[in-house]
């Protein structure tokens, strides 16, 4: 499926590509070749839906929300990711990289994580398909998310804790991106998003449209037709890229959430398409933040500078709308759908919830994806809610 944006294997218009040094080059190459000869083939797609269904839970139902698109003013149907095993939708992505790990021969996983949730899908898979597996995580946020670490322990992945520059999410991608450098042979690096240098914005994608795949479905067969828009949250952006791609050609209005943190205009935000520039980061060209703004959103999962290149085309050639959804409307929404529905979802998937408010009265369909459940958010929502 050669599509024109992608003229070149990888490059989204302008964005994407491999932008990385010369040592890595090589086993991103072979990585791509598995992709196009070993992913796309049936038998991998029936063995990796095989995974998800026995081991994650899929599928996931699309669930109308009366008492939401009461509050909303428009109908509104939720694509339950939260119910997924983890609690998210990362255990898609983690399950097909895994599966292809396994298929290369390779021993070892090793991934990054920020909040520790794509470390913990990474280390749900790497005991499900008994690989070594190693979790580089800045000092910092397993200082703040000690129960993620010892999860991760738990299930007999290492947890590194990287202590170099601000002790972040970006250093721990670094840290992770010189062990694979340095162990490419038996080393699969098990990306967590829709980002990053070819092949991983493509293959992540691919292992995230069965979201969007089931989605189309059952709307199709609930409503009789497509919706009129479909929204997600976008961190890196693989849990929209997941939702949209099925409907890619479709008359389906888009809508992607940024983590707008104080706002687009502040100096505080995660929101590189609504406020940014094109920059190259991650071994990809993409939107990343200005300069002077200090990465920041309510949502641990939105807090990223960049995001992954197919939006920044997306929204170069007008085909997704992108708005910064602050905390504060976040938090609003977090709280609509736990008092209408008796769902609390994730706070990043509260970003997607707030931001079909915002278009509610433009459209009568609207399918939201609500990429994760809100547990782990508890604490942090116990302290700013006075209940
Ligand atoms: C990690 C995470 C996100 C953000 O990641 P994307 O790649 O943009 O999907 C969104 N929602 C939840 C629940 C997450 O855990």
């Amino acid at each position: 499926m050669t599509r024109q944006d992608e003229a070149t294997p990888g490059t989204f218009g302008e964005f994407g590509g491999r932008h990385v040094p010369e040592v890595m080059e090589e086993p991103l190459e072979r990585l791509a070749e598995a992709y196009e000869n070993v992913v796309r083939t049936p038998e991998f797609r029936a063995a990796f839906l095989d995974v998800l269904e026995a081991y994650a839970g899929r599928p996931t139902p699309l669930y109308h929300a009366t008492g939401l698109s009461e509050a909303y003013g428009a109908d509104v149907y939720l694509k339950r990711e939260d119910l997924l095993h983890g609690g998210a939708h990362k255990i898609n992505n983690a399950v097909g990289q895994a599966l292809l790990a396994k298929k290369a021969g390779k021993t070892r996983l090793i991934a990054e994580t920020g909040a520790g949730q794509h470390g913990t899908a990474t280390a749900m898979v790497g005991a499900l398909f008994d690989l070594d597996t190693e979790i580089y995580m800045g000092r910092k946020d397993a200082d703040r998310q000690r129960m993620n670490v010892f999860r991760m322990r738990l299930m007999g992945a290492a947890v590194n804790e990287v202590t170099r520059g601000g002790a972040g999410l970006a250093d721990a991608v670094d840290a992770a991106l010189e062990d694979f450098a340095g162990n490419v042979d038996d080393t699969h690096y098990l990306v967590g998003s829709a980002v990053g240098p070819d092949p991983f914005p493509r293959m992540v994608r691919e292992f995230q449209s069965v979201i969007g795949e089931e989605a189309r479905e059952q709307i199709v067969e609930e409503t009789g037709g497509l919706p009129d828009a479909a929204v997600a949250c976008v961190g890196g952006g693989s849990n929209a890229i997941g939702l949209f791609h099925a409907f890619r050609d479709d008359d389906v209005a888009f809508y992607g959430g940024e983590g707008g943190g104080e706002g687009a205009t502040s100096t505080r935000h995660a929101a590189p398409l609504s406020s940014g520039k094109s920059d190259v980061l991650h071994g990809m060209r993409t939107r990343v933040i200005d300069d002077d703004v200090e990465v920041h959103s309510v949502s641990a999962g939105l807090d990223y500078p960049g995001v992954g290149p197919e939006h920044a085309m997306f929204r170069a050639v007008g085909r997704c709308e992108y708005r910064a959804i602050t905390d504060d409307e976040a938090l609003d929404a977090f709280r609509t759908l736990s008092e209408t529905e008796g769902i609390v979802p994730a706070l990043e998937s509260s970003h997607a919830v707030a931001l079909a408010k915002r278009v509610a009265d433009e459209h009568d369909t609207i399918v939201v994806n609500l990429s994760g459940r809100g547990d782990k958010d508890m604490e942090q929502a116990a302290e700013l809610f006075d209940l």
